[in-house]
């Protein structure tokens, strides 16, 4: 059983030691203090990312070559691994992610634990709990409502889907 309670606790205070008050969040600065080495590389066709360890030192990889909020998500999700499932890295070397949180993905992620977990925690880190409550100041997002959905999404840099995914996975 993917542990989604512990992914989010681990995002939550990985963003907490980064004293970050407004969105959004800065994801490269975050990994950079968290000591992980993140490179940003053309990659082919729906690679998305990767994690793995090397000489002792987590190391990231992202698709240069994709939009900036897609980027965003792939490496929270990276950091997620190298955060959470460091153990497995260690053992099983790189972990290649293609197509994170795509629509046609959903449903491949299911079968994941670690997947499952590792979305979690991007979802908590872009978009942690603190800055999504002062910005939804008390209200519901109606995602009929697509201008405020934009709106949000805007505000914390992500995709819409990356915000659906984070307010209806609960
Ligand atoms: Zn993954």
């Amino acid at each position: 059983m993917a542990d989604k309670e512990r992914a989010r606790r681990e995002a939550l205070r990985l963003f907490e030691t980064s004293a970050v008050k407004s969105a959004p969040v800065p994801l490269d600065r975050i990994a950079r203090a968290a000591g992980v080495i993140v490179q940003y590389a053309p990659f082919d066709g729906e690679l998305s990312g990767m994690s793995f360890i090397k000489n002792g030192h987590p190391m990231i990889g992202v698709n240069s070559l994709h939009a900036p909020t897609r980027k965003r998500f792939t490496l929270a999700h990276e950091l997620g691994h190298v955060i959470l499932h460091r153990h497995v890295l260690e053992v099983s070397g790189v972990h290649v992610d293609k197509g994170i949180l795509r629509r046609d993905s959903l449903t491949s992620e299911g079968t994941d634990d670690r997947e499952i977990e590792a979305n979690n925690f991007a979802a908590e880190l872009l978009m942690p709990e603190p800055l999504l409550a002062a910005a939804l100041d008390g209200r519901n997002l109606d995602f009929e409502d697509e201008e405020a959905v934009q709106a949000l999404a805007k505000r914390f840099n992500v995709s819409a889907t990356a915000l659906q995914y984070r307010i209806q996975r609960s």
